[in-house]
């Protein structure tokens, strides 16, 4: 099996698109320009914080919800985002997914009916070849009827030239087919990636929208607003935004949940229902998600909130 996870160190990569965007000390530049800050380690963060390792059921998937998988098919990215949950296994040397390891991927999900969906992750899965995603897909369609295949992924905005018409058409021969984006930025929203979304909804995809809460770059309701009506605009469904997970050399990144939730309330007398979106947090330790609310926390000392799942499991996630 192979191990995710390798000693990380900072690495620093990003379109000229994306580049071209920003500007010294802006929200978008802060996504990839690294930071003197990334060498501070805390002793409560991981190289897994979401301990994916642990729920490892084949080289590259992973099983942590009862109906859905998560496909590992790269662990490369246009652009390595400075606040990555995964950044320990980004760029490691697994490169592509091989032709067996999706097999094995393939006969777990036939052997495990409960298996509804199927998210293809990474890395960003859109930098693999056309020929290799046309593949997985295909082959992913032939488990069983019914299938839910969901795409994460950045290429819309850090490189929309990508969303080419062979895609397009790859994408329209697997219906029904979901993207989860990422999107931390109303500046992320510009003529280039609009035009690429508008292809892609044209196509049948449907689009989700997933934004990591960061302080410095999103951490306003003002930006949040603009963000969340923007991506409705262009028919794009705010679906969960993140509060920031443990990974290594994060901290300078994070907004403490007290602020997040302060955030959120406001947020929620200023725009509609549907360009809300839910204010999750994985649990330290493979607790998995949940929606993070007041209700949420259950205890609370001078360092950590105790926040619980639906299981009964505890886990702690620090205050600042
Ligand atoms: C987030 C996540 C999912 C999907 O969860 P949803 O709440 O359905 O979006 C699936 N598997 C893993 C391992 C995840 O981290």
């Amino acid at each position: 099996m192979v191990k995710l996870l390798i000693s990380g160190m900072v690495k620093y990569k990003v379109t000229e698109y994306f580049k071209s965007l920003s500007h010294e000390g802006s929200g978008l530049w802060k996504q990839f320009y690294p930071d003197p800050r990334e060498s501070i380690f805390k002793d409560y963060e991981l190289e897994d914080p979401l301990s994916e390792n642990k729920y490892l059921v084949s080289p590259r998937l992973v099983h942590r919800y009862k109906d859905r998988v998560l496909m590992l098919v790269t662990d490369q990215c246009l652009m390595y985002c400075r606040h990555c949950f995964r950044k320990d296994f980004i760029d490691r040397g697994i490169n592509e997914i091989s032709d067996s390891e999706i097999d094995l991927a393939c006969e777990y999900i036939k052997k495990h009916s409960e298996v509804h969906e199927v998210i293809l992750s990474g890395g960003d899965p859109l930098t693999i070849s056309e020929c290799k995603l046309s593949s997985v897909l295909k082959k992913i369609r032939q488990i069983r009827p019914g299938l839910i295949i969901r795409i994460g992924t950045r290429i819309p905005v850090v490189e929309p030239g990508l969303i080419t018409d062979g895609l397009i058409n790859i994408l329209k021969e697997n219906s029904p087919l979901w993207f989860l984006l990422q999107i931390n930025h109303p500046d992320e929203l510009t003529p280039d990636s609009v035009a690429a979304l508008k292809r892609l909804n044209m196509a049948g995809v449907g689009l989700l929208n997933q934004s990591v809460l960061l302080k410095g770059i999103n951490d306003s309701v003002d930006i949040l607003k603009r963000l969340y009506q923007g991506l409705l605009e262009v028919m794009v469904k705010p679906y969960y935004i993140f509060q920031g997970d443990l990974a290594r050399g994060t901290s300078h990144l994070r907004v403490p949940i007290s602020r997040g939730l302060e955030i959120i309330n406001e947020l929620k007398g200023e725009i509609s229902g549907i360009a809300m979106p839910i204010y999750a947090v994985d649990i330290p330790g493979g607790g998995g998600k949940i929606h993070l609310n007041r209700e949420s926390i259950i205890n609370e000392d001078d360092e950590f909130y105790y926040l619980q799942n639906s299981d009964g499991f505890v886990g702690k996630y620090p205050k600042e």
